[in-house]
């Protein structure tokens, strides 16, 4: 089992089982249209759940968010940056946005 500390660490064994180099248009729409499709998988997932009457399977949700998680990770790696910075420039983005927490107030009255 691969153990990591980091979400860089996490970043850098996932890239052991991502492709080949590709150009760039490839790579964007390689990565972007896989990172939906597993967002769509989640959503199914959760449709079946909640308008089909499936049961709840808290295993494939961890592993339809690890899906998306590992393509996050592949994608930040080959626009040239870190796991770390994309999760902080995400948080200082919501602080600015929500500085007292999320709020429905704040939430409609958003400027950014
Ligand atoms: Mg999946």
């Amino acid at each position: 089992m691969v153990n990591f500390e980091t979400m860089n660490e996490y970043q850098d064994f996932c890239l052991r089982t991502a492709t080949v180099p590709m150009d760039e248009k490839t790579m964007h729409l390689t990565w972007s249209l896989a990172l939906a499709g597993e967002v769509g998988e989640l959503a199914n997932r959760t449709k079946k759940v909640f308008l089909h009457g499936h049961p709840y399977d808290q295993e494939k949700v961890i592993e339809e968010l690890g899906d998306i998680l590992w393509y996050i990770a592949v994608y930040s790696h080959d626009i040239g940056v870190d796991l770390q910075e994309i999760a902080q420039k995400n948080i200082t983005k919501l602080e600015k946005r929500y500085p007292d927490g999320f709020s429905s107030e704040a939430s409609q009255n958003r400027i950014a």
